[in-house]
């Protein structure tokens, strides 16, 4: 199973990434979540990313997203499958991907795309606190944490992403319907697009990617004669 989850920035891919993962049994391969872990721990990817100003929400090139992932999908936990978060974000970098999954003869599974109108964006971005630590994600009132302040899993304090300051969740927003919009429609095109209504509970939008994907993963219905 190999999935992109496409939507705006703060409509829940991130949550439902997790879930999904956990429920098909494969790794999610969140590039932002990648760029942040690379510049915090200093590795080689993390230098490079740092030259872009990814907390301004600015698109790192095509070309150095296209090289991380293609090292990461060639990690033995990706054989099974894998979950695409925050990437393909532009066309390049889905032609690409067609590309990648070509020279190992595999496919697209399905493209979720996420809707939300921008009034509930805006209030799950005001409520998004994260780990800086395990990069885990809470929401003050729809999923707060077990401790205010603190991450179930490791215990620091939760932040405020630099990213989802209000005038940088704006252009990430513009720049989300310049550039990763037209995916949209390259997708529909290719009979890959599945829409899914994320201004639900977390659970309900849950619901509705299970039925979409194990509809998929039934065998054709052959009339009986
Ligand atoms: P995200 O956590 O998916 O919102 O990503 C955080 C930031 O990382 C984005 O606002 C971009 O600056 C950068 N980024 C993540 N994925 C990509 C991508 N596929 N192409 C370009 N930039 C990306």
């Amino acid at each position: 199973m190999i999935l992109v989850l496409l939507g705006p920035p703060g409509v829940g891919k991130g949550t439902q990434g997790a879930r999904i993962a956990l429920h098909y049994e494969i790794p999610t391969i969140s590039t932002g979540a990648m760029f942040r872990d690379a510049i915090a721990r200093g590795t080689e990817l993390g230098r490079i990313i740092a030259r872009y100003r990814i907390d301004k929400g600015e698109y790192v090139p095509d070309e150095v997203v296209v090289r991380a992932v293609r090292e990461r999908i060639h990690e033995p936990d990706c054989v099974r499958g894998f979950l695409l978060d925050g990437f393909p974000r532009t066309i390049p970098q889905a032609e690409a991907l067609e590309a990648l999954l070509a020279e190992e003869k595999c496919c697209l599974t399905a493209v979720l795309d996420f809707e939300a109108p921008m009034a509930t964006l805006i209030e799950r971005f005001s409520g998004r606190r994260v780990c800086p630590v395990d990069g885990s994600t809470y929401h003050i009132v729809t999923q707060p944490p077990r401790q205010p302040g603190l991450c179930d899993l490791c215990h620091s304090q939760l932040v405020l992403r630099p990213d989802d300051a209000p005038d940088v969740v704006q252009r990430r927003l513009e720049v989300y319907a310049e550039k990763t919009a037209p995916l949209l429609d390259y997708y529909r095109k290719r009979g890959l697009l599945y829409s899914i209504d994320a201004t639900a509970e977390p659970e309900t939008v849950f619901g509705q990617v299970v039925a979409v994907l194990d509809g998929l993963r039934q065998p054709p219905i052959v009339e009986k004669l």
